[in-house]
């Protein structure tokens, strides 16, 4: 079965298979992929540029659990609202600036979110805040995101996360974490030679962007700084460059709903990324 694309028009199945025509879609038919922990930690570390990274980020299947999981909201498990359109049902390659001076890391896609949009933070409530913030701060062209294709462009950052797929119940495994790291790491070294600051949402992204430092031969402050909202920690990369690693509340509903996290506590911490 087919099912229009919002923007376009253009009929896909879901998931949608790579190199289609779906905006955005980083990869091609011959995008390798990878079906273990091991083939992730080769195919990251020998992507040359974040443009083949994103692609084989997309086509990844290393976490058998999550793949179906993916697979099945964008088949059988649709929202009801969204239930004519085509679901990306793939994981959330990367999306903003190559050439950022600023990473910001989430936790992972929404079922019906990412998965069904492909695209990061794109066609749910979380996006609607996130995106509205970086307009305001300068680094989206437009403070909607409802789906790929909709002209919506970052300068300065880009957008990755702890974990790509869409977990069950938001909650990734010690194991899923740990498999799609590599991926983020590899981020977070193309990204190194101009990186200034890391903005993580929640204390997913905040232990990811820890990690990822550790991994890579950063030094970072022990103890081990504390995740909060406002909370900052210096990271040296091993040349010697301070980087900003600054903490916010995730933009989930859970928190805008509540008041816990305000467009101007998101602001604020937005802005110390400058
Ligand atoms: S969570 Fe990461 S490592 Fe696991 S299948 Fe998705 S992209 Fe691959």
């Amino acid at each position: 079965m087919r099912d229009p694309h919002p923007v376009t028009g253009q009929p896909f199945p879901s998931p949608v298979p790579p190199g289609t025509g779906w905006p955005g879609d980083p990869a091609t038919g011959r995008t390798p992929v990878a079906r273990t922990p091991q083939q992730v930690v080769r195919l990251a570390a020998s992507a040359p540029d974040t443009a083949e990274l994103d692609a084989r980020v997309s086509v990844c299947r290393a976490c058998p659990r999550l793949v179906a999981w993916r697979e099945s909201v964008a088949t059988t498990g649709r929202r009801a609202s969204f239930a004519d359109q085509p679901y990306w049902g793939r994981p959330g390659p990367g999306f903003g600036d190559p050439d950022a001076e600023v990473l910001l890391v989430g936790l992972a896609p929404a079922a019906n979110g990412t998965n069904r949009t492909g695209r990061m933070f794109t066609g749910d409530r979380s996006g609607d805040w996130l995106y509205a913030a970086l307009h305001r701060a300068g680094y989206a062209s437009q403070p909607q995101s409802w789906a790929s294709g909709d002209g919506l462009q970052l300068t300065g950052i880009r957008i990755v996360a702890a974990v790509r797929c869409a977990p069950p119940d938001n909650k990734p495994s010690t194991q899923e974490k740990a498999t799609c790291s590599a991926w983020l790491d590899r981020d977070v070294s193309l990204a190194a030679p101009r990186l200034r600051a890391v903005l993580a949402l929640g204390s997913i992204g905040w232990d990811a962007a820890l990690g990822s430092a550790r991994r890579l031969g950063w030094e970072v402050p022990r103890p081990k700084p504390r995740f909060g909202h406002g909370a900052e920690a210096v990271l040296t990369t091993p040349e010697g460059r301070p980087v900003r690693l600054v903490g916010s509340y995730h933009v989930s509903q859970q928190n805008t709903f509540t008041g816990k996290l305000t467009e101007a506590m998101l602001d604020a911490v937005i802005a110390r990324l400058a």
